[in-house]
């Protein structure tokens, strides 16, 4: 049985499918604690009173009878009249990322839960709010086309991916289904899974395949690892770089600490921006011969712990141009990986030609990629095979279900990245479930036992065997955030928990992309 309430106020419970109340949960469902009610008292608003007919007056009055449990449910919202009322946020680390956790309040006590992406911005989405309040959530499409211009490539796509994740989530709770059903039903009833796998200690490819043989062993059934010249860089005969270079490099891989001067912070900043965006062509970083035998072992070994019967995909090269990408590449094909992503920026489409023509390995690419629009020459291009769109920034879970459509139109596959919560992983799955050439889902959080109590509703852990079912829940199938648990875990230096954004209520802008 379905089984899916909001609880927003003691006693009083708003059900969106009355064929999903399981009427013993509710009378045991813990009510909403009373410190975080009164903290948070704008946000619970006092429900839609529950509709009742109207007698006449000549009818004869109703017979007296005891509480029904559905006298205090209202088992039904109304999604014409939804509107939404706020946006607040709370950003976690250590899940294994940083995310900025969001909730998009309404009217009718219904909460969306969103998402920015791993690693950006909060004000991404709060910069939206102002566009947002008073909007119908349900109406997704037409609040997404508003706001997709204030969306970009990478992280800059976090706001508007992951409040449309909101929207999805309000939209399906007010009319009672699940999320993936509003995208045309699902293909799948689970969604595959794979795991980026790192070493603990010396990373050789002995330590790799044996960190891989336990994924195989949990049940996982797609693999994937690091593979770059990060891995070498410390032994002479390697690598050639202009002097100096590889030094700075790895000296600048962390951003400066509160441990120096604000002056010099800045300066250190600049420089470490500097290094950090300069693209594979142009850092002049080569391989040698022997550095290329030292990549090849470390995958043959790999490949002799776990075999060459399960996929294993490849990623983080390194930046390096395509010329030394393609070495590279036919060195590794003979040991049948999955894919090579992201060996090169995406936004360079000829080059990604070149590299697909010059070896035998499927080439992967599009985690940073937003919109359908900016995925589409490459696709037309012949430089991919498999494309890896975030739904935290290709532009949330419709425009991923339009982006996997297209690539199928190409002959191309659609893996999905994601390093985030489990409200992320939820609308990957649902647009996962619902378009046809969907391979597998990426998770990085399968060691980490809290990641799984962030939410209620799921079963737990949420990912089991390799795989996660698909939710019949109505929206993401998320029942609840577990406040408690993100309050343990909130950044340091950012940790509000759902504090008041009013700062973002004002529309000062006036949006237009054209004249
Ligand atoms: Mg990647």
């Amino acid at each position: 049985m379905q089984r899916w309430f909001t609880s927003f106020k003691p006693g009083c419970i708003i059900a969106t499918s009355l064929h999903s109340v399981n009427f013993s949960e509710l009378k045991n469902r813990r009510p909403v604690d009373s410190h975080l009610l009164s903290r948070y008292a704008p946000l619970h608003r006092p429900t839609v009173p529950f509709a009742q007919p109207k007698r006449k007056e000549s009818q004869s009055p109703m017979p007296s009878r005891p509480e029904q449990p559905l006298d205090r449910v209202n088992t039904y919202s109304r999604p014409t009249d939804l509107r939404i009322t706020d946006v607040r946020i709370a950003t976690i680390v250590g899940a294994p990322m940083r995310c900025p956790l969001i909730q998009v309040y309404t009217n009718q006590g219904l909460v969306g839960y969103g998402e920015v992406r791993d690693g950006a911005s909060k004000h991404y989405a709060l910069m939206l709010k102002s566009r947002l309040l008073g909007e119908n959530p349900c109406n997704v499409d037409q609040i997404f086309r508003r706001i997709k211009q204030f969306g970009g490539h990478a992280r800059q796509g976090g706001g508007v991916s992951g409040i449309e994740l909101a929207l999805w989530d309000l939209a399906g709770k007010a009319y009672g289904v699940p999320v993936y059903q509003m995208l045309g039903g699902k293909f799948r009833d689970r969604i595959r899974i794979y795991c980026d796998t790192d070493v603990r200690g010396k990373d050789d490819g002995t330590a790799m395949g044996q960190a891989l043989r336990r994924r195989i062993e949990m049940g996982f059934t797609f693999l994937k690892m690091d593979v770059g010249i990060n891995l070498i860089q410390d032994e002479p005969g390697t690598l050639t770089a202009p002097l100096g270079y590889l030094d700075e490099t790895r000296r600048a891989i962390r951003r400066p600490g509160p441990e120096y001067g604000e002056e010099q912070r800045r300066e250190l900043a600049r420089r470490w921006y500097a290094l950090n965006n300069t693209a594979h062509p142009f850092t002049g970083i080569r391989v040698t011969e022997h550095g290329l035998d030292r990549l090849e072992q470390y995958v043959a070994d790999v490949r002799s712990v776990i075999g060459y019967e399960v996929p294993l995909a490849a990623d983080h090269f390194g930046h390096i141009g395509i010329e030394d990408c393609i070495k590279i590449a036919r060195r590794l094909d003979k040991y049948n990986l999955a894919w090579y992503e992201d060996m090169l920026p995406w936004q360079m489409t000829e080059h990604y030609v070149r590299l697909a023509q010059s070896c035998a390995t499927p080439i992967c690419t599009g985690e940073d990629i937003y919109l359908k629009e900016s995925f589409a020459p490459l696709l037309a291009s012949g430089g991919v095979s498999i494309i890896h769109p975030d739904l935290l920034t290709c532009g949330g879970i419709y425009e991923l279900k339009k982006i996997g459509d297209l690539a199928q139109e190409h002959g191309v596959a659609m893996a999905i990245h994601m390093a985030e919560s489990p409200i992320a992983c939820m609308a990957a799955v649902h647009a996962a479930a619902a378009t046809e050439n969907f391979l597998a889902l990426e998770n990085h959080s399968v060691d980490i036992p809290w990641w799984n109590d962030l939410v209620t509703g799921l079963p737990k852990p949420i990912v089991q065997d390799g795989y996660i079912a698909v939710p019949e829940a109505p929206g993401l199938g998320i029942e609840a955030l577990n406040d408690e648990v993100i309050a343990a875990h909130l950044d340091p230096e950012d940790p509000g928990l759902w504090e008041p954004t009013d700062a973002y209520d004002r529309l000062d802008s006036h949006d237009r992309l054209w004249s």
